[in-house]
């Protein structure tokens, strides 16, 4: 049975990567009577756990491409801050263009991420066919490529947080789950699990795709919904070289990406219905994998090693909500729709900002807080994949 403490300065629910760096970076900041509550029986077992490990600067919008600026070098700097490597992999990220109006956006995407200092390449679609000979890519008009962007490890992510948090104090407990949130007169007082309660007046939801769920026990709406998405990884292809790039066929949403000594393989499915369903779609994939020997020959040689169905925690705008609600005490970090995990790193330390210096200092996310969809500021990002 875990050791559940009668009260906590914060309690954070949630193991995936937003739990376990805002305990973190919490507990590095001195703030270390802090416990974090995982329901399964292991950390990351959520949507980090399924993730496909992409990490990215390439975005549509400025607090995009900003929390990446800042969170990409966290995970290059992982091992010296928690002792636990990221295992970064930069092989650059290349978005394949086929459509006249994706290229006109990606065009203005580039000038702004130029601006602030991401020299992503423009590729003619010449170019793109010659740097990936194995895809069969005659329509593309054009593509852009950085290669600083890649992969890392999402569960030595999650982990290196967990044991470091440990090490400062955070109590990090699995197999607890929350059950209830007592508010009185507008403020957190504490909450209830399977294992006993908690008095608390600092609640972190770092649920991801059950934000909503954790949110409607605080009386607070968190428009958050879980959308599941799905990929495969291949048996080994040694004709694939060791610099393939992260692939994107941005029309389809068809991606690909070297994993062990094959290839990872994902399709979003547009009609997906709002759901936690996590069981893979055998109809889906069957559409998933037509579209991606289309594009990479190679895999009709390829048998499957391992199939994922995940959920993406979706908000109405594609970008996050991060700090605070109208029931004080009560923060959210979640709603990453689709490219959360990297930005992991920099989101738990935000926020720490939020809840010990009352606002986020490292990068303005003002535009993130939940009041945007009430007064109608919604920012829409448009390289969801
Ligand atoms: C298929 C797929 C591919 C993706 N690819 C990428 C990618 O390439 N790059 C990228 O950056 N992002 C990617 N993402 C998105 C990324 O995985 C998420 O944005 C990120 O992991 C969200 O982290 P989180 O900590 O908020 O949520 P989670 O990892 O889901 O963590 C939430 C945790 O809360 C726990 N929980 C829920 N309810 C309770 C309760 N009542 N009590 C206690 N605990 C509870 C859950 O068990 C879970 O462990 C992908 C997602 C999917 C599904």
């Amino acid at each position: 049975m875990p050791d559940l403490p009668s009260s906590a300065d914060v309690v954070i629910i949630g193991g995936g990567v937003m739990g376990a760096s805002t305990a973190y970076h919490l507990a590095r900041r001195g703030c270390t009577n802090v416990v974090l509550l995982e329901r399964e029986s292991f950390f990351g077992l959520g949507a980090t756990g399924r993730c496909a490990g992409g990490i990215r600067y390439q975005f549509a919008t400025e607090v995009n491409i900003r929390l990446s600026l800042k969170s990409l070098p966290m995970l290059d700097d992982l091992e010296a801050e928690t002792g636990q490597p990221a295992l970064v992999r930069k092989y650059g990220y290349l978005f394949v263009l086929t459509r006249e109006a994706d290229v006109a956006v990606f065009q203005r995407n580039i000038a702004l991420q130029h601006s602030l200092g991401v020299m992503t390449h423009w590729l003619s679609g010449d170019e793109v066919q010659r740097m990936i000979p194995l895809c069969r890519f005659p329509d593309a008009l054009a593509g852009t490529f950085n290669p600083n962007e890649g992969l890392a490890d999402p569960n030595s992510v999650v982990m290196g947080y967990i044991n470091a948090a440990r090490r400062l104090g955070v109590r990090c407990l699995t197999e607890v789950v929350v059950t209830g949130i007592e508010v009185s007169g507008g403020e957190v007082s504490g909450l209830q699990t399977n294992q006993g309660g908690i008095a608390t007046r600092t609640i972190v939801n770092a649920t991801g795709p059950w934000s909503a769920t954790i949110g409607k026990m605080a009386g607070v709406d968190v428009p958050v919904v879980p959308l599941r998405r799905q990929w495969l990884t291949t048996t080994p292809l040694p004709e694939v070289p060791p610099d393939f790039p992260f692939v994107i066929d941005f029309a389809q949403s068809l991606y690909f990406h070297r994993e062990g000594d094959g290839l990872l393989t994902g399709m979003s499915n547009n009609n997906e219905k709002i759901g936690d369903d996590q069981s893979v779609d055998p109809e889906w994939e069957l559409v998933h994998m037509e579209a991606a020997v289309q594009r990479l020959p190679l895999l009709e040689k390829a048998g499957a090693a391992s199939r994922w169905a995940g959920l993406y925690e979706v908000t109405p705008d594609a970008h996050p909500i991060l700090g605070a609600t109208p029931v004080k005490g009560f923060y959210l970090v979640t709603g990453f729709s689709g490219h959360g995990f990297m930005h992991g790193p920099i989101c738990g330390e935000l926020m720490s900002e939020i809840i010990l210096d009352g606002q986020a200092r490292t990068v303005d996310i003002s535009m993130l807080a939940l009041s945007r969809f009430a007064e109608g500021k919604e920012i829409r990002e448009y390289n969801v994949i």
